[in-house]
């Protein structure tokens, strides 16, 4: 049984009046998945709150205090322009970094084979101590933390194909190496890192792999980086858990990205990772909603994404 975390908060978080990071993309995606076939293969689960220190695995506690304290009766501005608080914020973001550990926990007790957290404020571009490019808290690097720090794997492996090169990520876990992080990304182009030169420092070396993709780049070019690059690493490293930074923003249709990805792309694509983790990890996967804004584009390759994992 696939896990389908989702919560109210995630509907009512608004990143700004007229945001593209909007309550929309959730509903679309709800909407798309109730009237599919592969609705009765989910189970639908209410998101839990992440304890504070989880957070603080991979936040400065400052930080996690400041935003938690935010009393918001006007649009509060995070980071220069792009990620705005409103009244519910703080309660969404605490509950979109708690459904992926509490998806991770349920996936390594065996209580469910897979997740897709269907979330609301996304994470990837979140640091250390600075909300960044819509994110509050990085909800991904939280569930990773939580695997390692917490569960105790040894190898623990992100996926990160937002369009957009996952910076908060990289850094969390830039000398480590039980956590591979991976990005494919449209390059340059925001928020300016994820170079090819970049692959980690100290013990970490060699565990950040980033595979930059010019403008124009489509399906041709991110299935052979997934076959020359992707699986080939993850052989290697042999993850004892997979996490996926899925964001859809690199489809035709989003407004935000160059790269040209068409719909059956995200479904191959986790056919990959999902053949990688039934191989390495008893098909451990949890997968969570970065970006995407093109609504009917998003909410197709999320009921795609969601197939491969439940078939
Ligand atoms: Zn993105």
């Amino acid at each position: 049984m696939i896990g389908f975390f989702r919560h109210e908060l995630f509907m009512k978080h608004l990143a700004g009046y007229n945001h593209v990071e909007s309550p929309q993309r959730v509903e679309a995606i709800l909407a798309r998945i109730k009237k599919s076939p592969i609705a009765s293969s989910l189970s639908f689960i209410e998101a839990e709150p992440a304890k504070i220190e989880w957070l603080e695995r991979v936040h400065d506690p400052k930080y996690v205090k400041n935003i938690l304290a935010l009393e918001i009766d006007e649009p509060v501005v995070l980071d220069w322009g792009d990620t705005v608080a409103t009244k519910v914020t703080p309660a969404a973001a605490l509950h979109a970094a708690g459904a992926g550990v509490q998806a991770a926990r349920l996936v390594l007790e065996g209580k469910i084979s897979s997740a897709f957290c269907c979330v609301r404020p996304p994470g990837h571009h979140a640091e250390r101590s600075r909300a960044m490019g819509f994110c509050i808290f990085n909800n991904i690097a939280v569930a990773a933390a939580h695997l390692v720090e917490e569960a105790g794997l040894k190898r623990v492996a992100i996926v990160d194909w937002d369009v957009h090169h996952g910076n908060g990520t990289e850094s969390m876990f830039i000398e480590d190496d039980r956590v591979l992080y991976i990005s494919l990304h449209q390059y340059p182009h925001y928020p300016g890192t994820g170079s090819a030169e970049t692959i980690g420092s100290g013990k970490g070396q060699g565990y950040t792999i980033n595979l930059p993709m010019s403008a124009g780049s489509g399906d041709r070019e991110y299935l052979a980086a997934f076959r020359d690059r992707i699986v080939p690493a993850l052989d290697e490293f042999r993850p004892e858990f997979i996490l996926i930074s899925a964001g859809f923003d690199a489809h035709e249709d989003d407004p935000l990205s160059g790269i040209v990805l068409t719909t059956s792309a995200f479904r191959t694509m986790t056919e990959l990772l999902k053949a990688s983790a039934e191989k390495h990890c008893k098909g451990r996967i949890v997968s969570m909603l970065e970006g995407g804004y093109d609504l009917s584009a998003l909410a197709e390759s999320v009921e795609g994404h969601v197939t491969v994992l439940a078939i």
